[in-house]
């Protein structure tokens, strides 16, 4: 297989920022709710189209935002897939808990998220993305199910989980009750690369017939290589993590709707002060985006996350794993 990299984009509303934070949606500004959905799929599509002659990307939308044809999100994310990129399924309602739903419950989270998704731009999406990153084989087998080609919610990364592990217990002692939940260790030991997921654990190889693109870590630290740091961490060591990171054969570049947006974006006054990344003016994020994506451009061959998967299939995995 070549060197492939994909950018791709996870459209978690500001709601959902705050429930992680233990905070209820009235702390948003006006126009907060739709906010990330409405503006940030226009800002990356015209980032992308910035980049030599274009590049593509996938856009995970969220089936809630999406309620009707006529909602702003659903037309933002039209013009999006008529310029060229993928929409993936980000499930309907983007609960933090959906694995520990009960199965029925798991379906239907996931097959709304299609189908919201179908209704908004005419095409049914190929590839899921779970929410909070977490996967489970009842959820990996209804993305199967429900006709996903690909899953991309693997994140195998070893100073993040220890992060929010750490910041999930003192926000308990604190008394503040965060929506989003831990995963199973099993998943600091999860593949880095492409791989064919087993059945009975999404985490580790097997024979599924479906391919499990992880987001990507850098070699041997597993340091996750996200849009947020990317944005916010200091220049140099951005450029340290890129140098690490561009030795892996396959990228899988996870960027967030807030990646392209701050606090002027309706997130109120509250938000900014927990979720820090808000705080940093959008221009210079998007800025440090767009010197980032040129360099991937220089050394990789960018594609959609179902166009990757789809060579994978054809080439039957990945060069070996470095
Ligand atoms: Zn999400």
């Amino acid at each position: 297989m070549e060197r492939l990299a994909c950018i791709n984009v996870d459209l978690d509303g500001l709601g959902h920022y705050a429930a992680i934070h233990g905070l209820p949606d009235s702390v948003l500004g006006p126009g907060g709710a739709d906010a990330v959905a409405r503006l940030a799929p226009g800002r990356l599509c015209e980032l992308l189209a910035g980049v030599g002659s274009g590049l593509p990307g996938t856009f995970f939308a969220i089936g809630e935002d999406l309620a009707s044809r006529e909602a702003p999100a659903a037309s933002a994310l039209r013009t999006v897939a008529a310029s060229g990129h993928e929409i993936g399924n980000h499930t309907l309602r983007h609960r933090y808990d959906l694995v520990r739903l009960p199965e029925a419950a798991i379906v239907s989270e996931v097959r709304g998220g299609a189908e919201a998704v179908a209704a908004a731009v005419g095409v049914r999406p190929v590839g899921f993305r779970a929410p909070g990153y977490t996967l489970s084989r009842a959820l990996l087998a209804a993305a199967l199910e429900t006709g996903h080609r690909y899953d991309s919610s693997t994140y195998p990364a070893v100073p993040y989980y220890l992060a929010k592990a750490a910041i999930l217990g003192a926000q308990r002692v604190a008394g503040r009750r965060s929506r989003a939940i831990l995963d199973r260790p099993r998943v600091l030991v999860a593949p880095a690369e492409p791989y064919r997921p087993s059945r009975s654990e999404p985490y580790a190889r097997g024979d599924l017939p479906i391919w499990e693109l992880p987001v990507t870590t850098a070699p041997w630290t597993r340091f996750p290589f996200i849009g947020t740091f990317v944005a916010t961490l200091p220049g140099p060591a951005v450029d340290a993590l890129y140098r690490q990171v561009r030795r892996r054969p396959f990228l899988n570049l996870e960027l967030h709707g807030v990646d392209l947006m701050d606090a002027s974006d309706g997130a109120g006054e509250r938000l900014p002060r927990v979720q820090r990344d808000l705080a940093v003016p959008a221009s210079r994020k998007i800025e440090r985006l767009r010197a980032l994506f040129s360099r991937i451009a220089a050394d990789y061959e960018v594609v959609t996350l179902a166009e990757a998967a789809e060579r994978l299939a054809r080439s039957g995995g990945p060069p070996s794993v470095l």
